[in-house]
């Protein structure tokens, strides 16, 4: 166990732990005691890594990208998460959960969603099992989103729009844990990042996990030794950074580099840095840092990204970054817009707008020539162009 591990009540320091109304508290319970044990049978694992095999099409490629090393002074690899089954690494953790559910003798699935990411991921996983899917999305989403409502729809889940607070992930969220309250003994809720209570960071750690287990033999290969120096992410609520570090975080060596959503700044009130501006409180089960005014209401983030307006982030992530371990640092829209575009013309990889972030992190660093960087490339752009081709025209120069 190393020193960033979770206690037993899942705490990771001062963040973390289950805040769960009464009604769920033998749901969560029964779900603290089977993870572990099932998650790490070998009846699980088969399946699961079957499935990560031949239908996600993993491993996924760590790729070397010349020309944007060159730029960057650096020897950087892109890890392709955008090259999964339903473009992002989402579908890691929505398959692990599904199978775990049903070893648990669930019956019926429910997610939230933002943008629609998570929703397709668990609208997939629950086609191929052949289980009732319901996902919640704000309303206001739902009209943003609505290519990926129809992939929902098409997929055969239920999508609710949800009308309450703001319309937007938050509100989903809310609604998802109103819904769980109610069929506690059937419904599996498949929370889609590295948030809610414990031990739902953990288990999305642990599923995405996959990336970092992946990189340790792909760096091996490729520079001879099974650690870069520096890790960078982009962290909504955590999930793909998390993986990408799980294996890296007792090692010292290795340097990890969150990329938050500045938004229009994060000294404006349209961001959603949470990490950089939040204070520490109670969202959806855990105690995080999160965007909240002085009396405790939570504040609508702003972002570009629909993936990474989230108003809080995970407790791994809140304790990397109060123990110093991981450097933050805030990616405004027009840098990752701009990143993005960089991305396209030097690689010709046009990455999700979440994506972007990570990479808009690079003009900020210093590097020598040798540093091995890994960047989590968590998405593609496909969903993204309709605002990469608004903002074309600052780009043609590029
Ligand atoms: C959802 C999403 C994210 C943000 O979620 P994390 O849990 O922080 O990884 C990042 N990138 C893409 C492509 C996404 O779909």
């Amino acid at each position: 166990m190393g020193k960033y591990d979770i206690n037993n009540d899942g705490y990771y320091g001062e963040y973390g732990g289950a805040y769960i109304p009464e009604i769920l508290y033998k749901t969560v319970e029964e779900l603290r005691k089977a993870y572990l044990p099932i998650l790490e049978s070998e009846d699980f694992k088969s399946e699961y890594h079957a499935l990560l095999r031949d239908y996600v099409g993993r491993p996924s490629p760590l790729y070397f990208a010349r020309r944007m090393s060159e730029r960057y002074g650096c020897q950087l690899y892109l890890k392709r998460e955008d090259l999964n089954h339903t473009g992002a690494h989402k579908i890691n953790n929505a398959l692990g959960q599904i199978l775990l559910a049903r070893r648990m003798g669930k019956t019926r699935i429910i997610a939230e969603t933002g943008a629609g990411q998570h929703g397709v991921a668990t609208a997939t996983a629950c086609a191929l099992m052949g289980m009732p899917c319901t996902v919640y999305q704000g309303a206001l989403d739902v009209k943003r989103q609505h290519v990926n409502v129809e992939r929902m729809r098409m997929l055969g889940a239920e999508v609710v729009p949800v009308e309450s607070g703001n319309k937007t992930l938050k509100d989903a969220t809310n609604e998802a844990i109103r819904d769980w309250c109610c069929h506690p003994a059937d419904t599996f809720y498949i929370i889609g990042s590295t948030v809610g209570p414990h031990p739902y960071p953990d288990m999305v750690a642990r599923l995405q996990s996959v990336i970092s287990e992946e990189l340790k033999w792909q760096l091996e290969e490729k520079v001879g030794r099974n650690y870069p120096d520096y890790i960078i992410a982009c962290v909504g609520g955590g999930s793909n950074a998390a993986g990408s570090i799980y294996h890296y975080i007792d090692n010292e060596r290795v340097k990890i580099v969150l990329a938050e959503a500045g938004g229009k700044g994060i000294d404006t009130d349209m961001t959603a840095a949470s990490l950089q501006v939040g204070t520490t409180g109670i969202l959806h089960g855990s105690r995080i840092k999160l965007m909240q005014t002085d009396d405790g209401q939570v504040v609508e983030p702003y972002s570009i990204s629909a993936g990474l307006d989230y108003p809080g982030t995970g407790p791994l992530h809140c304790n990397l970054y109060a123990t110093g371990r991981a450097r933050v640092l805030a990616v405004n829209d027009d840098e990752a817009l701009d990143a993005a575009y960089e991305l396209t013309r030097l690689e010709g990889i046009i990455p999700a707008l979440e994506s972007a972030h990570a990479l808009g992190a690079l003009p900020k660093m210093t590097f020598n020539k040798e540093d091995i960087v890994v960047l989590t490339v968590s998405g593609r752009g496909d969903k993204d162009l309709e605002t990469y081709l608004k903002n074309i025209n600052r780009h043609e120069t590029i």
